[in-house]
């Protein structure tokens, strides 16, 4: 992919982590050691193993690396794509260090990766190679609801989770908490309502509140809400379906272009978000997709005009050759590191703001980190007290209309006297969560003369927890 090859002549994806980790550390004068401790991984498994494909053996390869425990356990999704080296995962698990301490999840950051194509392998080859594959993190002490709990990444998703979880439980029937070994799982086996859909509610949710602060708005050159706002999404998958399904029927945003493997299509009156993603599912691409101008050059449209770009598919994609013609006025990374070391300072200097990974995918962890406590509580969110509260809300309602002598409208009725269900709770979190992080960045750059950008923020806000936590605990 060219993308990928052009991103790759410049820094690597770890050094490029490192860079923006130095960086922050200098802006924090922080000269104590901490950031030599902060930027090395403490263990990564690389595992070679055969499944019997069609009759013959074939070996796979996989890593999983444990950036930090100074909260346990570490966690991390695993992905699978034809693409992944140990470079990737170490950076990625070091991402999911200053992620989780942004959002204030108490867990380390770890991540996996299996090179395999999953589009090449039927559905039980999959299901042998992932099962395969957590018994080698499990043997290895890379697996457990206490140390190290993975979740979905690119190529993987709840199937594959469930899948996991079986492996663990059959191996450890006796362990009560067997079930918080993987977040992401489907909700008929241990998952928790709304994981699926949480990475690309938590950009929702980020986007939002930064529509909220309009001297934020104005940084990006934009006025008004997000109502109308252009909107282009690369990788129509997981998070990029998401995240534009929910700004374009919740919010009132058009997106004007989707880029997938294939190439681009656009239209400037807005795409149907899922009509293309049943296309995409029909055909395996985003040509012939009915009203949309089709252009084979996905790439090229990442530098085409909009008010919000969301490059949500893979690393490396705006670097410091295509950085200098993006048109976009604010960059939202739904990817994990979509934009270079490099490009980052390009947009920088031309006044493009990026509104960070480490922050805005952070939904996906948290509400993994809701899976676990619901699997260590053995108990849904909200079931032991949604009756309660819808009989509290009536009686509200009843003490209004007899204090006054009116009906409480019916559609205000049915919002009062409601019990928050476990989607409702588990967005709500989410919701809380992306608003008070979005907030201590905004303070961190108030705080710190050099912190220009959210990206360097971000950093701060996480460095700083992170660096307490050493302190507190040791090394
Ligand atoms: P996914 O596999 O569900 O979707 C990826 C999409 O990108 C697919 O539609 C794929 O066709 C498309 N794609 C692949 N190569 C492309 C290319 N060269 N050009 C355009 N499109 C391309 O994966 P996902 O879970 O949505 O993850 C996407 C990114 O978000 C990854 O960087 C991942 O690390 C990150 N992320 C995912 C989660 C999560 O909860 N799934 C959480 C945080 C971050």
């Amino acid at each position: 992919m060219p993308d990928q090859k052009t991103a790759k002549e410049g820094l690597k994806f770890r050094e490029s982590v490192d860079r923006m980790v130095d960086h922050a550390i200098e802006i924090m004068n922080l000269d104590d050691g901490i950031g030599e401790a902060l930027k090395s991984c403490a263990s990564v498994l690389q595992v070679s193993f055969p499944v019997e494909i069609d009759g013959k053996p074939e070996i796979f390869t996989g890593w999983r690396a444990t950036h930090s425990e100074h909260r346990l356990p570490s966690k991390g999704g695993i992905r699978f794509a034809p693409v992944v080296d140990q470079d990737e995962v170490e950076a990625l698990a070091a991402l999911m260090t200053y992620k989780c301490a942004i959002v204030d999840v108490p867990f380390g950051g770890s991540k996996g990766g299996l090179v395999l194509d999953p589009t090449k392998y039927k559905r039980h080859q999959l299901e042998a190679i992932t099962r395969r594959f957590a018994r080698e993190l499990i043997g290895k002490g890379f697996l457990s609801p206490a140390q190290n709990v993975p979740a979905p990444d690119m190529g993987t998703g709840p199937r594959e989770m469930g899948w996991i979880a079986d492996t663990y439980r059959q191996l450890f029937p006796d362990d009560i908490n067997c079930m918080a070994a993987i977040t992401g799982k489907p909700v008929e086996h241990g998952g928790i309502r709304g994981r699926n859909e949480a990475t690309g509610r938590g950009i929702q949710y980020a986007v939002r509140e930064l529509f909220r602060h309009p001297e934020e708005v104005e940084r990006a050159g934009l006025r008004g809400g997000l109502d109308g706002k252009r909107v282009i999404v690369q990788g129509l998958g997981n998070v990029g379906y998401h995240v534009a399904h929910f700004l374009t029927t919740e919010d009132g945003a058009r997106v004007t272009g989707v880029i997938e493997r294939d190439g681009a299509v656009l239209n400037p009156d807005g795409l149907n978000v899922d009509a293309v993603r049943s296309h995409i599912r029909e055909t395996g691409g985003v040509k012939d997709f009915p009203g949309a101008t089709f252009e084979p050059d996905g790439s090229a449209v990442l530098e085409h005009d909009c008010d919000i770009l969301i490059p949500a598919a893979l690393e490396g994609v705006i670097h410091e050759n295509n950085a200098p013609r993006v048109k976009a006025n604010l960059i939202v990374e739904g990817a994990n590191g979509p934009v270079t070391y490099e490009a980052d300072s390009i947009l920088q200097d031309r006044g493009i703001p990026v509104m960070p990974d480490a922050y805005c995918n952070a939904g996906g962890v948290t509400v993994s980190y809701f899976e676990w406590l619901r699997n260590l509580n053995h108990v849904r969110f909200g079931r032991v007290e949604k009756r309660f509260h819808e009989a509290r809300g009536n009686q509200i309602i009843r003490a209004i209309e007899e204090a006054t002598d009116t009906t409480v409208p019916a559609s205000l009725r049915s919002q009062i006297a409601k019990g928050a269900d476990e989607f409702d709770l588990v967005r709500s979190g989410l919701d809380d969560t992306m608003r008070l992080a979005f907030q201590e960045i905004l303070s961190a750059r108030e705080r710190y003369e050099g912190a220009r950008d959210y990206r360097m923020a971000a950093f701060i806000v996480a460095i700083e927890k992170i660096a307490r936590s050493y302190r507190d605990i040791g090394y």
